[in-house]
């Protein structure tokens, strides 16, 4: 009876100690699923401090679609604060030397006339540098710490954030970062390169007419690359750059010709780096709405929906690719070897 007890109190334990482990496996299962399930958040920054592209509202929209088609990530904005910069005053022309006095008069007049609009100028360049300031304050470190990945879409200029190199710095302590078009137009111009622009790999130089051109697919097996025929044919605005240097990117999407003159040399379309523990995915192409929507009907479209549908698969394999959700494709992470 002693004995039977024992083996039943024994059996028990193991029973216990079997239900105990099954819970803890179900448990750490169940946090792993939680894990994979829960949407990575992603910050998009539409914001402009120079020129603005008409295309913005479209891809933010579209941002918002694939978000949810893809059900990986959700996002939050930060966008241009209502209102517009007005142009600046222009200076009245320099007096000639033989100016008689009615000319002098009216010369002074005029310059009198320009100082009152250019000190109205500076005084609302000063507001709308705080608004726009207030705009990108989702970029504050402390803010930051909400998001996995930040998109800039279509940025452009001097943008006031909240403090560059903390962001930087958490872009390369594992962060995403996915640039579009003319987020290569942003924090441009400088001597050296500003940071920022060597993190996305290159800075806007110049653009010719927008032409069709044939993009080479150098990574077929790269999630922004891999549902890409081997060419595509796009009609665009196609960047030319400064501070390009293909050794130091994984380059995605290129051109084997000068987009507009057709002579033969690389231009780069796509790439992606690695920065420091984070990832950098950057796209050249998102000038045009015919190409970010597919439903595009306001004017003459000159790119095919399905054209418009490769970029978003194109954009949307990019931003997986940046959150960390899906690999390269390419076996190791080719970070700082150049593409083919
Ligand atoms: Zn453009």
């Amino acid at each position: 009876m002693v004995f039977m007890r024992m083996t039943l109190l024994k059996l028990t334990g193991l029973q216990v100690a079997a239900v105990v482990l099954l819970c803890s496996g179900l448990q750490l299962l169940a946090q792993t699923e939680m894990k994979k399930d829960t949407p990575k958040r992603v910050l998009v920054v539409s914001v402009t401090a120079s020129f603005r592209h008409s295309a913005i509202p479209v891809g933010d929209r579209i941002l918002e679609e694939l978000a949810a088609r893809s059900g990986a990530f959700i996002l939050d904005y930060a966008q241009q604060p209502p209102g517009e910069m007005p142009a600046e005053p222009r200076k009245p022309a320099d007096l000639k030397p033989d100016a008689d006095q009615a000319a002098k008069d009216a010369h002074a007049v005029a310059m009198a006339r320009y100082d009152e609009e250019m000190a109205n100028f500076r005084s609302f360049q000063a507001a709308r540098q705080m608004e726009l300031k207030a705009a990108l304050q989702k970029l504050s470190p402390e803010n930051l710490k909400r998001y996995d990945a930040v998109i800039f879409n279509n940025t452009s200029g001097e943008l006031p954030l909240p403090d560059k190199a903390a962001f930087l710095k958490w872009i390369e302590d594992g962060h995403g970062f996915v640039g579009i078009h003319a987020a290569t137009d942003t924090f441009r111009g400088h001597k050296p390169l500003d940071p920022y622009i060597q993190m996305v790999g290159a800075e806007f130089a110049s653009h010719g007419p927008q032409v069709e051109v044939e993009i080479i697919n150098h990574e077929p097996a790269h999630p922004a690359c891999r549902h890409l025929p081997k060419t595509l044919r796009v009609y665009e605005e196609i960047y030319l750059f400064n501070g390009f240097e293909r050794d130091k990117v994984q380059c995605l999407l290129g051109l084997d010709k000068h987009p507009n003159t057709k002579q033969p040399g690389y231009y780069p379309i796509a790439w992606c780096k690695q920065y420091g523990k984070g990832r950098v995915f950057y796209t050249s192409l998102g000038h045009r709405e015919d190409l970010w929507d597919p439903q595009w009907q306001q004017g003459k479209r000159m790119n095919a929906p399905v054209v418009a549908e490769a970029f978003q698969k194109h954009l949307l394999g990019g931003i997986l690719w940046a959150l960390g959700l899906e690999p390269s494709g390419t076996g190791p992470e080719k970070a700082g070897t150049g593409g083919q």
